[in-house]
């Protein structure tokens, strides 16, 4: 049986990215063609604009913003948590709704990222962590890959 994938609409070529531009791959370009992929950018999904200012978690790690107790803001200050946790919903709904076997989203984001995000300064300086919709999908039982474990993979099968 083929599996199902949910995968960051950047990593598929979309113009999503905080500044228009796409994180496409090659390889996950080539999985629309092969697999039943669902594309979706959370950030997007909860109602932000492209292009927008780009975002951090601020004060916390993306489970505390789930829970209200940290926040994710623009880099002129503005609170955006609202919208990230709306997408990462959004995004977990299509998850259960089409019931998708491998999830595949974009390293390093506040949304996206699966094992480094940026630390909230804005210097470009990563730390350990996941993204908000990340951690909800975490929290409903999903495995996150990011795009470098799946490429590994890819790897690992030649
Ligand atoms: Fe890509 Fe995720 Fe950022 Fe959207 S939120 S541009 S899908 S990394």
């Amino acid at each position: 049986m083929s599996l199902k994938y949910l995968v960051s609409a950047c990593l598929a070529g979309h113009t999503v990215r905080y500044d228009a531009t796409s994180n496409a791959q090659d390889a996950i370009c080539q999985l629309l063609h092969t697999h039943e992929v669902i594309t979706a950018c959370p950030e997007m999904l909860g109602g932000l604009s492209c292009p927008r200012f780009p975002a951090e978690i601020q004060n916390g790690q993306a489970n505390d913003v789930l829970n209200g107790t940290a926040q994710v803001k623009d880099v002129i200050g503005t609170d955006v948590s609202a919208e990230f946790i709306a997408g990462a919903q959004r995004m977990l709904a299509l998850a259960q709704r089409h019931k998708v076997d491998v999830v595949i989203l974009k390293e390093n984001s506040p949304s996206c990222g699966s094992r480094y995000i940026y630390d909230g300064t804005f210097t470009r300086t990563k730390i350990d962590g996941y993204g908000v919709t990340t951690a909800l999908l975490k929290q409903h039982g999903f495995q996150v890959l990011s795009e470098h474990d799946f490429l590994a993979m890819m790897q690992d099968q030649l």
